[in-house]
């Protein structure tokens, strides 16, 4: 007031003050400015607020389009984007606002002219007064310019979408059929917008593909017929699929609660427990063997498989886990075990005799002159070892079957076991180079029969997978003072690392296709079960085409102490 000069007319009335007009226009423009800010901010706290609030992909879209066309004060706004296709491939879509889509679906997407490859690459925003005079406009073919009948533009402005990674999600464009009426201030907002859009843009992609990935595992998980569940990393079950509750009975808090484990059949339970335990403890994949309890109380044989779930740096996770029904296949099993049985048996009676007339005239050929009848007599003793040791091996597993591979533990010298087995081994090799490298002095309490069995399968095993011989190292070592170890490396064929797991199956074999290797594969099945009963570990480390190791560790003082 003070510095406002009041003008007068000719009869002295104040008819204006300069000074404080000018004041007020100042104040007043400030204000206006302060005001539109304002606006501004609010609309921008609005339109945050709606873009993070949508997950859906389309609807997103949409919001994005309306809210920016407006926000810009555009006639109408496009958003071009890009999604990925089933195939993989890369397809723009896009969403209008103030305009029909009608109005636009005759004409092509907007190409990587020299006036959109800016803001379609992701690199700039363009902003323009009057479009149809920029020089960079109507250079392409076909249309130079805009195709007829299309939308009227003048003030253009397009804006690039990218992704926080940089990667080009899609592109806004805003039009007016006026001339500058988009104001330069307002591209960091309007690139502000752009970028807050692509992240939720991204987030509702992702959450669009965990969705779809949730439900198509729970389509997959209730629709097989085995039962699934996942289960945490302290091995607490967090899911069971429909066929766990209407085998068990129980639900996944009762599962949760551990009565899944009462269903286990006592005899199979310590050694399930010990194995998941261990898969848990170690992160190692287990499958398991074992009767489980049906809601009507009837046991049936189920095979389960664990595997662990990584994260992307191969952390675990979870833990899911796929048990089938196997019971079908473990009686057709055990009618072959028993007929295996019967027909070894059978067998294995008139072989006694067959040797025992063949000693005979092995001892009457003795002197011979015919060194023909010699070598073909002793050729047909050779055969029938063969045939014996055969036999003697099914009858372990109808023995093994039927509980009845009983154990007779005694002490004794274990280097002299290793250096008779070695000494027979020998004789039945010329190109291969055994070598008993590690030895030790000392006693242990075991079935040496049997444990000669499984040395004797370790090595004919070498033999027999190292085709073009090499070296058989044999080693034994004592461990913690308590095992000794045993181990036989070749130099062979070596077993890939899918079969390694089931190798010490039953009836398991590797090269069935190759007649070069006999058998029947169930030596190391045999030998594992040794093994278990003298509360050992067996275990092999190969590669495939190097060779192989396997092992055995068996308690120095036997299974009593
Ligand atoms: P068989 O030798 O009669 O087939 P085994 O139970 O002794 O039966 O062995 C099972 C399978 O393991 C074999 O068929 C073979 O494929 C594989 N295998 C055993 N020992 C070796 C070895 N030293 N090197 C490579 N593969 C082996």
């Amino acid at each position: 007031f003070t510095r406002a000069k009041g003008y007068h007319d000719d009869d002295q009335n104040i008819i204006g003050y300069a000074g404080l007009v000018t004041e007020l226009t100042k104040k007043a423009k400030e204000q206006d400015v302060m005001k539109h800010k304002n606006q501004q901010l609010e609309s921008l706290n609005k339109i945050s607020k709606t873009i993070s609030s949508k997950l859906k992909l389309d609807e997103l879209v949409q919001e994005v389009t309306d809210i920016t066309t407006q926000f810009v004060g555009a006639e109408f706004g496009a958003f071009f984007y890009n999604v990925k296709n089933e195939a993989g491939e890369f397809l723009t879509l896009y969403n209008l606002s103030g305009a029909d889509k009608n109005s636009f679906a005759k004409f092509p997407i907007p190409r990587k002219t020299e006036l959109f490859a800016p803001t379609y690459n992701g690199v700039e925003t363009v902003i323009s007064d009057d479009i149809t005079k920029d020089n960079r406009y109507g250079k392409s073919a076909p249309h130079f310019g805009m195709p007829k009948g299309h939308l009227p533009v003048k003030s253009y402005l397009a804006v690039p979408v990218v992704s926080p990674g940089g990667e080009p999600i899609g592109s806004l464009l805003f039009g007016h059929k006026k001339i500058g009426v988009f104001n330069k201030d307002i591209i960091p907002l309007i690139e502000g917008i752009a970028s807050q859009s692509a992240i939720a843009i991204e987030n509702a992609r992702l959450f669009t593909e965990k969705e779809v990935s949730e439900s198509n595992f729970r389509m997959l998980a209730e629709s097989i017929p085995q039962i699934v569940a996942i289960i945490s990393q302290d091995g607490i079950p967090e899911y069971v699929n429909k066929r766990y509750t209407e085998y068990t009975g129980l639900s996944l808090d009762d599962a949760k609660a551990g009565k899944g484990r009462e269903l286990v059949h006592p005899d199979d339970l310590e050694e399930l427990i010990g194995n998941f335990e261990d898969a848990l403890k170690n992160g190692n994949n287990f499958k398991h063997e074992f009767r489980f309890r049906r809601n009507d109380g009837v046991y049936k044989w189920h095979l389960t498989r664990m595997a662990p779930i990584k994260d992307s740096e191969d952390n675990i996770v979870k833990w899911v886990t796929a048990t089938t029904d196997i019971d079908e296949h473990k009686k057709q099993e055990e009618k072959k075990d028993e007929f295996m049985g019967i027909a070894s048996h059978e067998l294995k009676t008139p072989l006694t005799s067959i040797k025992a007339y063949m000693q005979l005239i092995q001892r009457s050929t003795k002197n011979a002159e015919d060194d023909k009848l010699v070598h073909y007599v002793s050729k047909a003793n050779d055969n029938i070892d063969k045939l014996e040791a055969i036999i003697s091996d099914l009858l372990d597993i109808s023995k093994i079957q039927s509980g009845k591979l009983e154990m007779s533990f005694s002490d004794f010298d274990f280097n002299t076991l290793v250096e008779e087995v070695y000494e027979g081994i020998q004789l039945t090799t010329y190109h291969h180079q055994i070598i008993n490298e590690d030895k030790v002095d000392t006693v242990v309490n075991a079935d040496r029969q049997r444990i000669e069995q499984v040395m004797v399968n370790f090595l004919s095993n070498a033999i027999k997978y190292s085709p073009d011989g090499g070296k058989i190292t044999i080693r034994s070592k004592i461990k913690n003072d308590e095992f000794i170890e045993f181990s036989v490396t070749d130099e062979g064929i070596g077993i890939s690392e899918d079969n390694l797991n089931f190798i010490f199956d039953k009836y398991f074999r590797v090269h069935t296709d190759n007649k070069e290797f006999s058998g029947v594969g169930i030596g190391l099945y045999i030998s594992s079960e040794i093994i278990k009963r003298h509360s050992g570990k067996i275990w092999v480390e190969s590669k495939e085409g190097e060779g192989s190791t396997f092992f055995f560790q068996i308690p120095i003082r036997g299974i009593n102490e």
